[in-house]
């Protein structure tokens, strides 16, 4: 079998069991399609119609979607929405769509942001377990670089985003706080030159796991993403305004309680494998 078919069927398992149109992996050939950027080698899901048309109309169907902001929140997932449905309509509200997708397994980061931006399953990408190790497989982050296009990643340090796509024609920040990697993205925004950043924040998920994933600590995290990916769309709106422009809400996978006092994801169950890409596209002017 392909490498393509292997992918294929894993995504294809999920979205069958968990019942939605979407896997996780579609974000990256959505993001390639709207971009005008050829997918990676081993990309064998999906680009999102809704979103790749609506990116076409407002568009005029002459450009493409020129910068993009990527606000990976881990373990922000479904789950998460059910229990704090305010703080989900804050994200919902300023974009303009919500993807329900299925997640791979195991889920827990390295596996999963590898499959998000390679677009093939863990089998194909060869992350199959929580392990930090560089990604051997094509990533979106090449396929940028290779269309002549400026890469940034703003991550904690050493976690599995800092991690898993080095050795790449990118640019690496990494900070020992979330704050560092949310400054930095925002600056980045606004000084550099830079079409595609990723900014990472690890708080939710580390707060989660010590707490539960419904604390008061775990809710005020939840708050700062959403309070950060606001910040990122109005940033956009206002440093990008001349450009074709999105900005997406990229979690990894949920999170489950495990007993009253923390929280733990990893299993096919879902509270672990639901989670929701949002995407706000807009036209420069
Ligand atoms: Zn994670």
């Amino acid at each position: 079998m392909s490498d393509s078919a292997k992918s294929k069927e894993v995504f294809d398992f999920f979205r069958k069991k968990y019942d939605t149109p979407y896997s996780i992996a579609d974000l990256t050939a959505t993001v390639c399609e709207l971009c005008g950027v050829k997918a990676p080698e081993q990309c064998a899901a999906t680009p999102i119609a809704a979103a790749v048309d609506q990116g076409d109309k407002l568009m005029n169907g002459i450009g493409k979607t020129q910068k993009v902001l990527l606000f990976c929140a881990d373990a922000m997932g479904e789950h998460q929405r059910k229990n704090f449905p305010e703080i989900f309509e804050r994200i919902e509200k300023i974009s303009t769509f919500r993807f329900l997708s299925c997640s791979v397994m195991p889920s827990v980061t390295p596996v999963c942001y590898g499959t998000i931006f390679s677009g093939a399953a863990p089998c194909v990408h060869g992350i199959e377990k929580y392990e930090k190790k560089v990604l051997a497989v094509d990533t979106l982050f090449d396929a940028f670089a290779r269309a002549g296009k400026n890469v940034a990643i703003c991550a904690y340090n050493n976690c599995s985003i800092d991690v898993i796509f080095r050795q790449r024609n990118v640019d690496y920040y990494s900070f020992r706080t979330d704050e560092g990697s949310f400054k930095c993205a925002m600056d980045l925004m606004e000084r550099s030159n830079y079409d595609l950043i990723v900014c990472y924040m690890n708080d939710y998920d580390h707060t989660m796991h010590a707490t539960g994933p419904f604390s008061k600590e775990a809710e005020e995290e939840a708050n700062r993403a959403a309070d950060r990916y606001t910040a990122f769309t109005q940033q956009a709106d206002k440093c990008w305004e001349k450009y074709n422009h999105a900005v997406l809400f990229v979690p990894d996978h949920g999170g489950h309680l495990v007993n009253e006092s923390n929280g733990a994801h990893g299993t096919d169950t879902p509270e672990d494998m639901l989670v929701n890409h949002f995407y706000r596209i807009k036209a420069g002017k």
